[in-house]
C-alpha cells in the first residue's frame, strides 16, 4: 500500500466525510504529492538539521487553503523514522 492509499484509509478512519473547506465552503480536497516539514521558529534565523514535524497536505483545490496532518499521528511516517531524522546535536548553525 502506497503513502497516499494508507493516508487515505487513516482519514476515512477519523472522518466518514471530509468536510467542507472552513475558507470557501466546497468540498474539493486533494492530497499533496510531498511530505512538508513544518520547523519550529528560530528568531527568523535558518537551521539546518534541526527538528522538523513531518506533515500530510490536505489542500482545497478551490481556494488552496491547506489542512496539514502530522504524518507520525497518521502513520505516514513511523515514529522510528522521525526519531531517525533528528540529530543529536538538536540543532546545526548556518553561518
Ligand atoms: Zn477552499
Amino acid at each position: 500500500m502506497d503513502q497516499r492509499h494508507k493516508f487515505e484509509s487513516w482519514i476515512n478512519s477519523k472522518t466518514t466525510l471530509i468536510g467542507k473547506c472552513p475558507v470557501c465552503a466546497e468540498r474539493r480536497w486533494t492530497l499533496l504529492d510531498d511530505i512538508l516539514e513544518v520547523r519550529p521558529f528560530n528568531g527568523g534565523g535558518l537551521v539546518v538539521g534541526g527538528a522538523t514535524y513531518p506533515h500530510v497536505g490536505l489542500m482545497c483545490t478551490n481556494c488552496g487553503n491547506t489542512q496539514f496532518i502530522n504524518a507520525v499521528v497518521s502513520g505516514i511516517i513511523s515514529e522510528r523514522e522521525f526519531a531517525d531524522e533528528i540529530p543529536p546535536s538538536g540543532v546545526a548553525d548556518a553561518g
